[in-house]
């Protein structure tokens, strides 16, 4: 069950971004459109067959695919491991569903969709349910606790230091994460969050000299056509490269109107995702809680107080 719904969370890592629908049309090839058969899209196993191409036009398939596929059967497994056949298996099913697209949609685009949190937010106070109304309660106070408190912070860091320290869906992805954990871990999530995400933050800074992945390009843009030795002059008709470059920076003007939403900022070499953090310390702390309080020493383990 894992290996399959990773397989469906890769089509949602790749078209939610764009805003394309993840249920038409079916799996492609993004270079030469060619259609996968339904043995060219099992998960793992058709990547290690078809040697990591397109059996069409050769284009390399990302390790990605195979990678998420196993990561989410690996995940499925440890909670059912974690859990047993309970109704909290099935929050943490889903939990990992929406940790795993998000993480690696905020590592490649630098944003955590609304489409994924906000529905994300309100699954986890609904599969709540099952667990008793005290556990539906500890989800609300969670999914409103997780969102306030990085409100708050935010808040601080633009008096304190003027600049903007966290990103707008980080809020609502501690808000989704409080909602199906509830309120208790949160501390500790922070906490774990922020220290690996600075720890290896910092190493990366040290090594590549970005803290955080390099930021996505631009969608391709049409480059402008190489002129040949000797044929300097374009043809009467064609436009030059002059025009060309033109023509490209008005419709990236036309763009940047069109998604006001959206403002420019771009990444810095300090900057990390935060997206990806949260959700690694949310699965610690789920599927580990209990085994980290015994081994953490006295004061670092009553940050996971509340935790069963
Ligand atoms: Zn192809």
């Amino acid at each position: 069950m894992g290996l399959l719904f990773g397989s469906f969370l890769n089509v949602v890592i790749a078209r939610v971004p764009a805003g394309e629908s993840i249920v038409h049309p079916r799996s492609r090839c993004p270079r030469c459109a060619h259609q996968l058969a339904w043995y060219e899209n099992i998960p793992v196993l058709s990547w290690v067959a078809l040697r990591a191409r397109c059996s069409s036009c050769g284009l390399p398939i990302s390790w990605r695919y195979p990678l998420i596929e196993l990561l989410t059967a690996l995940l499925f497994l440890a909670c059912q491991r974690r859990f047993g056949w309970t109704p909290e298996l099935v929050a943490a099913l889903v939990l990992v569903l929406l940790l795993v697209p998000l993480s690696f949609i905020d590592l490649e685009h630098w944003i955590l969709p609304s489409e994924l949190t906000w529905p994300g937010i309100a699954a986890g106070v609904v599969l709540s349910w099952p667990m008793g109304m005290g556990r539906v309660r500890d989800s609300i106070i969670g999914a409103v606790a997780g969102f306030l408190v990085f409100w708050g912070m935010e808040w601080l860091g633009e008096k304190i230091f003027k600049k903007e320290a966290l990103g707008a869906g980080d809020k609502d992805l501690l808000a989704l994460i409080g909602a199906f954990l509830t309120w208790k871990p949160l501390l500790a999530i922070i906490f774990l969050s922020s220290l690996q995400g600075a720890v290896v933050g910092v190493a990366m800074l040290l090594i590549h000299g970005r803290a955080g992945p390099a930021p996505a390009p631009e969608p391709a843009a049409v480059t402008p056509p190489a002129t040949a030795p000797g044929a300097e002059t374009p043809q009467a008709g064609e436009p030059g490269p002059a025009q060309v470059a033109e023509e490209q920076a008005h419709t990236r003007e036309d763009a940047e109107e069109g998604e006001e939403e959206e403002d420019d900022w771009e990444p810095g070499p300090t900057n990390i995702p935060f997206g990806p953090w949260l959700s690694l310390a949310a699965l610690e702390v789920m599927l580990l809680g209990p085994w980290l309080r015994g081994v953490l020493p006295e004061p670092l383990d009553l940050l996971l107080t509340g935790i069963r």
